[in-house]
């Protein structure tokens, strides 16, 4: 691990863990516009997917489709939105966030000024049901 300091992703998170490996997490955001969003995040401080190996690279990937599918499959969202930006933050993480016609920016990306303000997380017990579901399948 090659941590920094200043680096909140080299930091533990504040956010529940729904699976970890030795190279990988994966968090609930669960934030209140847009219920069931995730984030994956590299363990160490690596800023680019380029700067993984081919094999994570893939690793990644597969984590971020698993995710994509149960989502679609149990939130049936509008759209996925799969970002990777990390201007601010230059650690390597992927946001997928579920979009609905009626979240809070749809249809503008989730960094763009609010159309409107709702607030609808997603029930403890649904979240339980995701988190299960995602850590099965990232498992198996
Ligand atoms: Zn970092």
């Amino acid at each position: 691990m090659n941590a920094q300091k200043n680096c909140p992703l080299c930091q533990p998170s504040r956010y529940p863990l729904i699976w970890d490996d030795k190279y990988f997490r994966v968090i609930l955001i669960n934030d209140q516009s847009y219920p069931g969003y995730c984030r994956v995040e590299v363990k160490d401080h690596i800023k680019e997917m380029t700067d993984l190996t081919a094999s994570k690279q893939q690793a990644m990937m597969k984590i971020l489709m698993t995710i994509e599918g149960i989502l679609r499959d149990h939130l049936k969202p509008k759209k996925i939105n799969l970002a990777s930006l990390g201007n601010i933050t230059p650690h390597l993480h992927w946001h997928i966030i579920p979009r609905y016609q009626d979240d809070n920016h749809f249809p503008d990306s989730v960094w763009s000024s609010p159309k409107r303000f709702k607030e609808k997380e997603l029930p403890e017990k649904e979240s339980a049901i995701l988190i299960a579901k995602i850590k099965k399948s990232l498992d198996s």
